[in-house]
């Protein structure tokens, strides 16, 4: 008999999940582009060979699928998914179902769900993290789409999915677009955390002037805290670990310029045009652009000079205790971000996203595991209208306990010369954020004086106000 599923795009993300799908009992038909990747594939497959049939040619591979049929596409993101699914319809019948577990843009996938549904074909957008591992070994997915169509998938992906005290870490989070939006809101918050990480790395190693494997073992004690993450474990690891060619430390022969491939810089855009700030995501994805500029930060640093950035008035040890408490409140603010603006995607597009599910399918198979997604999860599972992560009382609590101590590190890193772009753009928030009169009344009134806008006053009605301004 054949197999009801079918996948193809066999590269890292797809051989892996082709293999993690059969390993759970499941027939699978595989096809690629490139046909030597599919012998290649086989080949590798081991005993898990018996379960999997492939294809060279699109015709045959949807053919050896027993419908209804379900075909996982997990390709290059952008034109290439509008390629493949332009390849496979002509051959597809009414009621298969397409699945695109790349990473595509949530406004792609709106627009393909609503192209093939008017085609009669189901279509569901699944975000997949947990990178090469996760996909083979139990990924977190984030799927979105007609809740029928979820349902006749939803056992197969519960079990290939990770599984955090037993609870797989799969959801549908809303129609359409919902899953690979959750799924760039995911990598936005990966971009704060991991440049979080790094800006604490810069103050001990540049501030404190403490060697790699030191700085290691900091944050190998904080993982086992409330920074306790996936993130912090191997960072941890990275500062520990020596470059076998020269026996350096390897983090000391790896260039200082990161690359990014959408997904970040996607999630600051969507919360701009939502005009729901999300400052801390958006600052790491400024630092990665500016990492990538390492000539002319050269230039510059030529041109300024190399400032000194020794740390040497306090105690150490207790600019490590500020700095972990420094962390763990930039942290909460870069989720209280990203997490508002989930919950405007989906008041915006009508998407219902449960943000307690969102919180919940984190916790494991995911780049951003941690153990705060506890608290998230039950903050919002508490109170599921909650505006902001700032407001639960649960968060309010770590907030007082060390926003303080995030001020100190700001204000101690800006003395040095030390550049903190995340974390202190998530201080600047949290102070805009929590100030009941801001300056905006200054805006407003530039506002009148140059464009006639008009203006609120704080003791009469209206919105039309406007100032004795002399004209020019
Ligand atoms: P790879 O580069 O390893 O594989 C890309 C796949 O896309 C290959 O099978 C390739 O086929 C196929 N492909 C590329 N262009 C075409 C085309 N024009 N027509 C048909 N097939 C094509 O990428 P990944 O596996 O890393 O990524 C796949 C998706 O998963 C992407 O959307 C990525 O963003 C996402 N993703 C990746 C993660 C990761 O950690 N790598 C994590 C989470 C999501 P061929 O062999 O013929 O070139």
């Amino acid at each position: 008999t054949k197999p009801s599923i079918g996948l193809t795009g066999l590269g890292v993300m797809g051989s892996n999940l082709a293999l993690n799908i059969a390993d759970n009992g499941f027939d699978l038909a595989v096809h690629n582009r490139t046909n030597a990747d599919v012998d290649r594939f086989l080949e590798k497959s081991g005993d898990l060979r018996a379960r999997l049939t492939g294809h060279y040619e699109i015709e045959d591979f949807i053919a050896g699928i027993a419908t209804p049929r379900t075909i996982i596409m997990m390709v290059k993101a952008g034109s290439v998914v509008d390629a493949v699914i332009a390849a496979l319809t002509p051959h597809l019948e009414k009621g298969d179902l397409l699945i695109d577990a790349g990473n595509s843009d949530f406004n792609d996938t709106v627009r393909r769900t609503k192209t093939l549904e008017d085609q009669g074909f189901g279509f569901l957008g699944i975000g997949v993290s947990g990178g090469e591992v996760g996909a083979r070994f139990g990924p977190s997915t984030m799927a979105g789409g007609s809740a029928e169509k979820y349902a006749l998938v939803e056992d197969m992906l519960n079990a290939i999915a990770a599984k955090h005290e037993g609870e797989p870490c799969a959801a549908w989070l809303g129609p359409d677009g919902a899953g690979h939006f959750v799924k760039t809101m995911h990598n936005g918050i990966e971009y704060g955390d991991m440049q979080m990480i790094a800006e604490t790395y810069g103050v001990m190693r540049n501030g404190l002037g403490m060697e790699p494997k030191a700085i290691g073992k900091v944050f190998e004690r904080w993982n086992e805290g409330a920074l306790g993450s996936y993130l912090i474990e191997i960072t941890a690891q990275i500062l520990q670990t020596e470059d076998p060619q020269t026996g350096a430390d390897i983090i000391d022969v790896i260039v200082d310029r990161a690359g990014q491939k959408g997904t970040g810089r996607w999630s600051a855009i969507e919360s701009q045009k939502l005009g729901v700030p999300a400052s801390a995501i958006e600052a790491a994805v400024t630092a990665r652009a500016l990492s990538a500029g390492k000539d002319q930060r050269e230039t510059m640093e030529r041109l300024y000079g190399t400032p000194d950035t020794v740390i040497s008035s306090a105690s150490m040890e207790a600019i490590i205790t500020q700095l972990e408490n420094a962390l763990l409140a930039g942290k909460i603010i870069a989720y209280a971000q990203g997490f508002s603006v989930i919950r405007a995607a989906s008041e915006e597009n009508g998407w219902n996203t449960p943000l307690a599910r969102v919180a919940e399918i984190w916790r494991a198979g995911c780049i951003i595991r941690s153990v705060m997604l506890n608290d998230i999860a039950s903050a919002f599972a508490n109170n599921p209208a909650l505006e902001s992560l700032l407001l639960a009382p649960a968060f309010a609590d770590k907030m007082k306990a060390t926003h303080a101590d995030l001020r100190t590190i700001v204000a101690l890193t800006a003395q040095h010369a030390l550049p903190l772009p995340a974390l202190s753009a998530a201080l600047s928030y949290f102070d805009y954020a929590r100030q009941g009169q801001s300056t905006a009344n200054i805006l407003q009134a530039q506002r009148d004086f140059f464009g006639a806008h008009g203006f609120e006053r704080t003791d009469e009605e209206g919105s039309d106000h406007h100032g004795p301004w002399a004209m020019g």
